[in-house]
């Protein structure tokens, strides 16, 4: 081996194993990180000077967001078995663009089947490892204006949207849904607002029944959650399947971290219907715990996405009836994500993965209960998954400065939230070492930043 390789290995195993012993001793959060300008004349350093460059500006200042007590947004960390898949992929740096020159793609579709049987989604479904639930959102988008097109004898792929008559339903579509639906040419404002059945996050049934009734346009797009990312509301699958079948809608469902109550609870929990959906997104660097960056889009209509991913070239000939990974993704060239999929479901199986799970739903559900206890807390919303909302009782309006106050403490990493037209302090719990002790850590720091800010 070359000898800067085998000295490059060694410091990383040294690096990266100091680094994760220190990490729940480091601030959760770094608010104020940055970096002494630098320009490339002064470069050329060698490793050694790099590495201490490294050491010195930029390991200090990032985040614990690994780390057990990271519940900012959705956030996972990266499991034992991933973490060391993942520094494999780069070893290996494979191209999973299409097959014939090596067993990853076989790697991938098998991961994709596993993940098939993880969430008991028929056989019927097809898809592909993505870099996040944005880019599968992205591909929803594109297979839906496909099908849309297809009712219209346009060719969306090819010709444009320009002529295409569609309406797009949806109550609480997660941020990234917006911008799929600008990017993939639909426009970020159009969707049709279905009003929230009361003190909810979910669709009003007979409200979004009364709209595609009422709907003039030719084809029509529904886009479901399973979870919403503030109160983890599934909306109901079966009903909304059903309307969409009576309407011929395509039926999107959003289940970024919600498909892991699934692999929890069956096909009969929470998210009952969604093997009636047309396309499913969902997330693998959050409560999967492999490292960032990671998702996975399922269709049933595998085709109208590569309706519009396959292009033909001169050096891309498939010799096999299954379609290239290129073929059906944003991508051409591709990492192997699939790898640290592959490996954390070869080393702990359903059993290992629903163990930090319903972990993580435990943890929530004793927080919510101590805030709801708290003298000087309002629980948002009672919690069925893994995010709490709270907020100040008494002056709800410094939540936002009690937030504040509890990531520069930086004990715990929290995020906002609105509710209700409330701010609220959002906690997701989504990391596989959370602990009850971590727990009793967050309850200090936070009971802490109440005084501190009440001085
Ligand atoms: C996190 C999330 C997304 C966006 O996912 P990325 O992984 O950040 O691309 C989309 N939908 C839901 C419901 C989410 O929780």
């Amino acid at each position: 081996m070359h000898r800067e390789i085998s000295e490059s290995l060694s410091q990383f195993s040294q690096v990266a194993s100091y680094y994760l012993t220190e990490l729940n001793k480091k601030p959760v959060a770094q608010l104020n990180a940055e970096l002494p300008q630098t320009s490339l004349s002064q470069l050329a350093v060698g490793n050694d000077n790099a590495l201490k460059t490294l050491e010195q500006q930029v390991i200090p200042q990032l985040s614990a967001s690994a780390g057990s007590r990271y519940w900012g947004f959705v956030t996972g960390g990266a499991n034992p078995a991933a973490l060391f898949a993942d520094w494999l992929v780069s070893t290996f740096d494979q191209n999973v663009s299409k097959g014939g020159d090596s067993v990853a793609t076989e790697v991938e579709h098998q991961t994709l089947s596993w993940l098939k049987e993880l969430f008991y989604l028929p056989d019927t479904f097809d898809g592909l490892i993505t870099t996040g639930a944005t880019s599968s959102n992205i591909l929803a988008a594109i297979a839906a204006r496909q099908f849309a097109g297809q009712a219209q004898q346009i060719n969306v792929a090819q010709q444009g949207m320009g002529a295409l008559s569609v309406e797009i339903f949806s109550t609480c579509p997660h941020a990234s849904m917006v911008k799929a639906l600008g990017l993939a040419g639909f426009g970020q404002n159009s969707v049709t607002y279905i009003d929230k059945k009361q003190n909810t996050e979910l669709i009003n049934l007979a409200s979004l029944e009364q709209a595609l009734v009422r709907s003039s346009c030719k084809s029509k797009i529904v886009l479901a959650s399973a979870a919403t990312v503030t109160t983890t509301s599934f909306d109901d699958l079966v009903s909304i399947a059903e309307l969409c079948n009576k309407h011929n809608a395509w039926l999107h469902v959003d289940a970024a971290f919600g498909i892991f109550e699934r692999c929890l609870n069956g096909p009969e929990g929470l998210t009952k219907g969604i093997e009636l959906a047309d396309s499913i997104t969902v997330d693998f660097h959050k409560w999967l715990n492999v490292p960032y960056d990671a998702g996975g889009f399922f269709t049933r209509h595998l085709d109208l996405v590569a309706q519009s991913c396959e292009v033909a070239a001169p050096y891309l000939i498939n010799n096999s009836d299954r379609k290239d990974f290129l073929a059906i993704g944003i991508e051409n060239s591709r990492r192997f994500r699939a790898l640290p999929i592959w490996y954390t479901i070869h080393s702990y199986g359903r059993k290992g993965i629903n163990q930090w799970v319903s972990k993580n739903i435990e943890c929530t559900k004793l927080l919510a209960k101590w805030i709801e206890q708290h003298p000087d807390l309002t629980l948002a919303f009672e919690p069925n998954l893994n995010v709490c909302g709270f907020y100040l009782t008494s002056q709800p309006r410094k939540t936002k400065q009690l937030l504040d106050e509890i990531n520069r403490i930086g004990k715990v990493f929290l995020s906002p939230g609105q509710w209700q037209g409330q701010f609220i302090i959002r906690a997701a719990l989504s990391n596989w070492q959370t602990e009850f002790a971590d727990l009793d850590i967050a309850k200090s720091s936070i009971d802490q930043a109440i005084k501190n800010i009440a001085e």
